[in-house]
């Protein structure tokens, strides 16, 4: 019998967390107002084994590197800026948001993370932060990764999980 083997590591500290505020648009003309989640995150990595030290990858610079990239986005309005329906324009030190072409929200600039998705829901945030782990991997050489698992939960029991694999 053939066995496909290999090595995950995995993370989800108490502080891989982002309190941020968000909405989000429905299929259709439906549309959230306002409201906040305590995000946690977790996130695996598949990876060859490093024959020298016997790690796929340091715990201490996954969790350093998840960390900042929670930091980026926590205490923040997250707004998209590839939707078809939400309108987000920086004026001055402001923020405008439409939604369907009317008026919602104004913020201030510094409150606002203006994201490149089109919707902010779990499923997107956690593509993002898949793709931030890996600009982050790749700045440092991390060749070794084969596949990155990331996890968005925005309620207890109730989140999303994104899984990029290298070809
Ligand atoms: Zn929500």
């Amino acid at each position: 019998m053939s066995r496909v083997s290999g090595f995950r590591v995995s993370v989800s500290k108490d502080d891989l967390v982002f309190s941020s505020a968000h909405f989000i648009t429905f299929a259709g003309h439906r549309c959230e107002g306002l409201h906040g989640h305590n995000y946690r995150v977790r996130v695996t990595i598949d990876g060859e084994l490093n024959a020298e030290d016997g790690l796929v990858f340091d715990f201490i610079e996954l969790k350093r590197i998840m960390r900042q990239l929670c930091q980026e986005i926590d205490h923040l309005v997250l707004l998209p800026l590839q939707s078809t329906r939400i309108t987000v324009r920086e004026k001055n030190d402001a923020v405008h948001v439409s939604v369907d072409g009317a008026p919602r929200y104004t913020f201030p600039r510094g409150d606002c993370a203006l994201l490149p998705i089109a919707n902010t829901t779990v499923e997107m945030l956690a593509q993002l932060l898949t793709s931030r782990l890996e600009t982050a991997l790749t700045s440092i050489g991390a060749a070794n990764v084969t596949a990155i698992e990331m996890e968005v939960e925005e309620n207890f029991g109730q989140s999303a999980i994104y899984t990029s694999r290298a070809r």
